[in-house]
């Protein structure tokens, strides 16, 4: 998953490409992403190479409600610039690597984390876990949950 820009370096300014990176499976260190689709406009600037980047993806997460594993779709949209190393003035530039190869693998998984949802539900409707004894409650009904017909004796 590297990407190799190096070939920009000799371009003029203004000069850009477009393309496409697609996987449909990836694991970025602890992150599972499955059906990743990018399009990326790659721009030379006078600092260095502006990546924008939009896509597509199921990142594997856990809901917020039952704690099951389960694959969120998510859209990304975001943008990058690498600078040429004579550019940065700041720690926190990114410098365009010497190789001219850009790991998108960093890329992807810091960005794909950052769309990630606070309140992730396996479903709208999750109906989470028994307070009691942890029973999933969108698989079963335990002995702690009032039946759907205790719930409609109590409402007639
Ligand atoms: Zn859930
Ligand atoms: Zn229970």
């Amino acid at each position: 998953m590297r990407l190799n820009v190096g070939y920009f370096y000799s371009k003029p300014i203004g000069y850009s490409r477009e393309i496409q990176e697609d996987y449909d499976h990836l694991e970025l260190d602890d992150l599972v992403v499955n059906n990743l689709k990018s399009t990326i406009i790659a721009s030379r600037t006078s600092e260095g190479l502006l990546l924008q980047v939009s896509g597509s993806a199921d990142v594997e997460t856990n809901c917020v409600r039952c704690l099951t594993d389960f694959f969120l779709p998510l859209e990304f949209d975001f943008e990058e610039l690498y600078q040429f190393p004579s550019r940065t003035r700041e720690e926190t530039d990114l410098v365009l690597p010497q190789d001219g190869n850009i790991d998108l693998r960093l890329l992807f998984r810091e960005y794909l984390i950052l769309a990630l949802p606070i309140k992730r539900l396996c479903k709208t409707d999750c109906k989470g876990l028994c307070v009691v004894c942890g029973a999933n409650l969108n698989d079963a009904i335990c002995e702690h949950q009032s039946s759907p017909s205790d719930l409609v004796n109590l409402e007639g």
